[in-house]
């Protein structure tokens, strides 16, 4: 299957997120065609699931960073915005391998970008 190379850039230009889910409850007669879903593999629990349910993490500088905006250079791993996923990827620390660069890598900005990833403001416990 060949992709024409115009694809990738059209698509980023589409809006994604959790906020589509509920604009689209209103209207179920709305039902766009999505082209191919992007599917990754979660390095936590290895389980397959559209990109857009994936925290993009990305290797810069020997330091794991969390990509919010999708928009960083290089090859990302994703995991699943769950702290179950995130604790098997620290014991198994797949960084390394997913991402094609020479180990280790520091992960202590993922650890705090993550805390803002999984308590948002007002829900620290
Ligand atoms: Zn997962």
């Amino acid at each position: 299957m060949t992709v024409p190379e115009r694809a990738s850039g059209a698509r980023r230009q589409q809006p994604q997120g959790s906020q589509v889910d509920s604009a689209r409850l209103g209207s179920p007669l709305t039902q766009p065609a999505r082209p191919a879903l992007v599917v990754r593999t979660c390095v936590g629990c290895l389980q397959r699931d559209a990109q857009t349910h994936l925290i993009r993490v990305v290797a810069c500088d020997g330091t794991l960073v969390v990509d919010h905006q999708g928009s960083q250079p290089g090859r990302g791993a994703y995991l699943h915005n769950d702290s179950k996923c995130w604790d098997l990827a620290v014991r198994r620390k797949p960084w390394a391998r997913a991402l094609k660069v020479p180990g280790p890598l520091a992960d202590t900005h993922l650890w705090e970008s993550l805390d803002e990833v999984s308590h948002p403001k007002g829900e620290r416990p």
